[in-house]
């Protein structure tokens, strides 16, 4: 499924309308098509400004809210970016426009072979998908330059905040699973954590461990 000009057109207007102004966020979503980040019978409504199912239980997020914390995290040309919460690749492909390396993990087998096979055919080749427990983020690669966890902590995660560069910025949300969350913006400075209350969001949770699935 690919989008009609008129599509890109409304699905870009509703983006403005929720908040979404950054011009370089708004380039990176009108060029990133997210009709191919969405299966089957949702893949019509892949424009519309709503989260929508995909493999394992798991959900691609509404593109204004990925629009929001994109524009949040204030993505720099050179930045380092880890993304915890792979799902459909959709969030780690627009930030892959926008930055100079994108790591992104998640903790379903899956979702990360068909995300690894969508980078590959978009030719998306600054992102490295990873598998396992993001919330212990990736020591290896650390620090980076911006985190975002697409997915809910009841706090944020203490490996997280330890591999965020100084003067790194997080964004996260933070809440229980089942309740409305709150999207946190962290600012790491030279003496602690500045933390910003951004909006109300509503995440699929964080999850300890790693399932079973191959
Ligand atoms: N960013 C995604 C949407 C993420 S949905 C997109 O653009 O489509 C949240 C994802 O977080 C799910 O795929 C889920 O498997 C993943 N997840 C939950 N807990 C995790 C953990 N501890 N480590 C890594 N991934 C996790």
């Amino acid at each position: 499924m690919t989008a009609s000009a008129e599509q890109i057109m409304q699905f870009v207007f509703a983006l403005r309308s929720k908040g979404v102004r950054d011009t370089r966020v708004l380039a990176a979503m009108e060029k990133v098509d997210r009709g191919l980040f969405v299966d089957g019978v949702f893949a019509a409504r892949a424009y519309e400004d709503v989260p929508l199912p995909i493999a394992c239980g798991q959900t691609i997020s509404q593109p204004s809210i990925v629009g929001l914390m994109t524009q949040a995290a204030q993505i720099q040309p050179r930045d380092h970016v880890l993304e915890v919460g792979t799902g459909s690749g959709y969030q780690a492909a627009i930030l892959s426009q926008l930055a100079r390396r994108v790591w992104t993990i998640d903790r379903h087998k899956p979702l990360i072979r068909v995300a690894e096979e969508r980078f590959a055919a978009l030719g998306l080749n600054n992102i490295t998908v990873m598998y396992g427990d993001g919330s212990f983020g990736l020591p290896d690669q650390a620090p980076f330059d911006r985190i975002l966890v697409t997915a809910a902590a009841e706090d944020p995660p203490g490996p997280l905040l330890a591999q965020l560069r100084i003067g790194g910025i997080m964004v996260v949300p933070v809440g229980q699973s089942d309740a409305v969350q709150s999207l946190i913006k962290v600012t790491r400075t030279d003496t602690g954590y500045d933390y910003e209350e951004l909006r109300s969001v509503r995440f699929v949770p964080l999850v300890e461990g790693v399932p079973a699935d191959r």
